[in-house]
């Protein structure tokens, strides 16, 4: 097993990392920014080392910062968590390259998956469906763009190859506006990524968020632990998950899941790992896959009673995985619920500290959260303050108890969305399931 890991992340994935590690009898540092001090991990770790000033540029985003941290210490190995630098290739090599274990996929995998065409093209070759487009990069020829989108059929959508958080992308409706969308949208491209290779999708109108969770070894097994839907969503930002997806029947989950693992095992994956798939009128398209650990990942542990954090760890340590796809149960359905320190109305975060804290509890109810009574919430980094996850027999089951849970929750001090949950969970369409993307922003009138 690693004798001692690097948790390089801040917040609830740091806390969730730092107790997977405590329960394998591995030994932690929690490396935090000078903001960060008084996180519940960095208090509980067995060595922390402050990296730098508050702003991720400078501390979470600091590579050499938390590799020399690591040497410091004497680590064996990374974690880092999601966001941040989880999906950063060159980290990724620098961390491997100075002698320490990634806890992730091999860096030229992560760097093949972070650009959509060499991702798409991969997937396509092992199998996976994904939505019809240009099937490379787009030109510049006019003509032959004009031509590609008609064949593929209006609406299109054209998107960034190196995009990601939602951002680099338009839709097109019709001809009049596509050669515009293409210069605008790489203008955009270059601007932000740095990257202005574009390529064109079919644009699926009302489709949901459905993916698959893997994970796979270095002695070339891999298994899937079924599908997440994660539809419910605000500016491309998920805001409700659950597993399993409504509406998906065994037979569905067993095929997709089975065409991931197989590209797991085609692409020779390590770790655990996410296939995002657009789902409609019972057919999946491949999106993208994320490389790294999800903020979703609890629903999945609930209904199949499988440590991911833990799985991570141990596939990092040379194991071979502990189950066998046969060994994969999908049972009864959990609820994970975001929880954003921010104005539910209008979404503007709200910072501060939490003069008043109670957790809600009993059978099914899991809280993934830092936060505690005195805790201040800094500005610096995502709003997201913790996880309610509910788990129950079956859908109608877990969502009362979701609903329950928020209500006992006691959290003062700073603004919450704990309402718009609230809202969401007793939301009759949502109640019924099977939801689209877009279903949230319409509720909320956006
Ligand atoms: P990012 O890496 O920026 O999150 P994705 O490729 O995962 O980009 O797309 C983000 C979101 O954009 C999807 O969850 C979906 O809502 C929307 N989207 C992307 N591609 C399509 C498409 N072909 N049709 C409809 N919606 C799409």
């Amino acid at each position: 097993m690693l004798d001692k890991v690097v948790i390089a992340n801040r917040g609830e994935i740091a806390l969730r990392i730092y107790r997977a590690c405590r329960e394998l009898g591995i030994k932690t540092v929690a490396v935090h920014s000078d903001a960060d001090r008084d996180l519940m991990h960095v208090r509980l770790a067995d060595e922390s080392v402050c990296i730098g000033p508050a702003q991720s540029a400078l501390s979470y985003l600091n590579a050499p910062a938390i590799i020399s941290a690591a040497e410091l210490t004497d680590a064996m190995a990374i974690h880092p968590g999601y966001g941040f630098l989880s999906e950063n290739a060159d980290f990724a090599e620098r961390v491997e390259s100075s002698g320490f274990i990634f806890i992730g996929p091999r860096a030229e995998t992560i760097r093949v998956m972070g650009d959509k065409i060499s991702a798409i093209s991969a997937m396509k070759k092992a199998g996976v469906p994904c939505v019809p487009g240009s099937d490379g990069p787009l030109g510049d020829d006019p003509e032959e763009n004009l031509r590609l989108a008609k064949e593929i059929g209006y609406p299109v959508i054209i998107k960034a190859a190196g995009g990601g958080g939602g951002r680099g992308m338009r839709v097109v409706h019709a001809e009049g506006a596509l050669l515009n969308s293409i210069a605008l949208t790489r203008g955009e491209a270059e601007a932000a990524f740095n990257n202005g290779t574009l390529y064109m999708e079919k644009f699926l109108e009302t489709p949901r968020h459905v993916e698959f969770q893997v994970l796979a070894d270095t002695h070339g097994n891999a298994i899937h632990l079924g599908e997440r839907d994660c539809s419910m969503q605000r500016r491309h930002q998920k805001v409700v998950e659950e597993a399993p997806a409504p509406g998906i029947s065994e037979e569905q989950r067993n095929r997709m899941g089975e065409r991931c693992a197989e590209a797991c095992r085609q692409i020779g994956y390590r770790g655990a790992g996410t296939f995002e798939f657009l789902y409609e009128n019972d057919e999946f398209y491949f999106i993208e896959m994320n490389t790294r650990v999800q903020v979703e990942h609890p629903v999945t542990e609930m209904v199949t009673g499988i440590d991911i954090v833990k799985q991570q760890l141990r596939i990092a340590a040379g194991e071979e995985l502990s189950y066998k796809q046969q060994d994969v149960r999908i049972r009864g359905h959990a609820v994970e619920c975001r929880l954003n320190a921010e104005d539910a109305e209008t979404f503007m975060p709200s910072p501060g500290t939490i003069s008043l804290f109670h957790s809600p509890g009993g059978p099914g109810v899991r809280v993934d959260t830092h936060v505690y009574n005195g805790y201040r919430v800094p500005p610096y980094y995502d709003s997201m303050i913790g996880k309610l996850i509910t788990y129950a027999d079956d859908r109608r089951a877990a969502l009362r108890r979701m609903d329950g849970a928020l209500s006992e929750i006691v959290l003062e001090g700073i603004k919450t969305n704990i309402v718009l949950h609230h809202d969401i969970v007793n939301d009759a369409a949502f109640q019924a399931g099977g939801t689209d993307i877009h279903y949230l922003e319409k509720k909320l009138g956006l």
